[in-house]
């Protein structure tokens, strides 16, 4: 199964594939005469993990920063929606200053990778998906010119990647299972679509719709879950992603309430007698009101 790179800056450049155990020559640092040239040509795709530190950071909601810091896009041809950092016109990523990057501490997974190039694979009969590594050179880029080898597990410390890579893990497997599902799935509809956006990287809309009692009353959860993910923006993004498998892949691990859906449809019933009779009443009153214009 191939893919398009993951390239996380603007490049005209092919990459080359490392192999597992295998070194770089690189080296980034404050003094180096290219300093900040890769965050002027930024193309930088989020995970839902990175939206939690950017917000975080800028302290403020997770829709406030999708609002005000990003700007959407489609992941693949049927829609499925992604997000990127907003740049300015020229390309430069907003957070970039004279001192280097403003939110360094909580940087996106793509910027801390940087040049190496990363995305997962599944093999047709493989159980596990596995990381492949790319370096990605640019004319720009003099990192590769200084004088330290490192190896790309090494860099991946570094970085501090690991744990963007362990928390969005289950997240980034769903893509390659909507991946690996090709055409045969077909495109989801916009509800479905505006699903995956919510759970995936706006934890404020998906806290009120865990919170509210349409869901309550459709999944069996604990109280303690309520009083976590009412408190806890990871747990409550780790628990968006097992939803989305089990909404959209049918992956079910959330227990659902007995009669949940037999329930809803009464409910439904009810509403629509509801609006009937509210629907006969005023087309009643209009009638009379027509006779009385009629007689006056
Ligand atoms: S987030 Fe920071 S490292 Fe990433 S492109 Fe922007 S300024 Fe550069
Ligand atoms: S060495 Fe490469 S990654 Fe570092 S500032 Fe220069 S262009 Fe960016």
């Amino acid at each position: 199964m191939s893919e398009k790179f993951d390239i996380p800056f603007k490049s005209s450049f092919v990459p080359a594939v490392l192999e597992p155990g295998a070194t770089i020559k690189f080296k980034c640092h404050k003094g180096i005469s290219c300093f900040n040239e890769c965050c002027k040509h930024a193309d930088i795709q989020l995970t839902p993990y990175d939206i939690l530190r950017l917000k975080d950071n800028l302290d403020m909601s997770a829709t406030e920063f999708l609002k005000n810091h990003t700007v959407p896009f489609e992941m693949d041809k049927d829609g499925v929606p992604g997000v990127k950092l907003r740049t300015d016109n020229d390309g430069a990523c907003k957070f970039v200053t004279e001192e280097g990057c403003s939110v360094y501490k909580d940087r996106p997974t793509a910027c801390r990778y940087y040049p190496i190039g990363h995305m997962s694979m599944k093999e047709a009969n493989a159980s596990e998906d596995e990381a492949r590594y790319f370096l990605i050179r640019e004319d720009h880029c003099k990192g590769h010119e200084e004088d330290r080898e490192i190896a790309v597990d090494d860099y991946r410390k570094e970085q501090e990647v690991e744990l963007y890579d362990q928390i969005n893990r289950e997240w980034l497997q769903l893509m390659l299972k909507k991946k690996s599902a090709g055409p045969t799935i077909g495109r989801p509809s916009d509800t479905s679509l505006q699903f995956f956006f919510m759970c995936s990287y706006d934890v404020d809309r998906l806290r009120r719709f865990v919170l509210a009692d349409s869901f309550k009353a459709s999944y069996d959860m604990e109280d303690s879950f309520y009083e976590t993910v009412e408190k806890e923006d990871l747990a409550l993004m780790q628990f968006g992603v097992r939803l989305l498998k089990q909404v959209l892949f049918g992956d079910v691990t959330i227990p659902v309430k007995d009669n949940a859906v037999e329930k809803r449809v009464e409910e439904r019933k009810d509403i629509l007698e509801m609006r009937k009779k509210a629907e006969i009443e005023l087309h009643k009153q209009k009638q009379e009101q027509q006779m009385k214009d009629a007689l006056s």
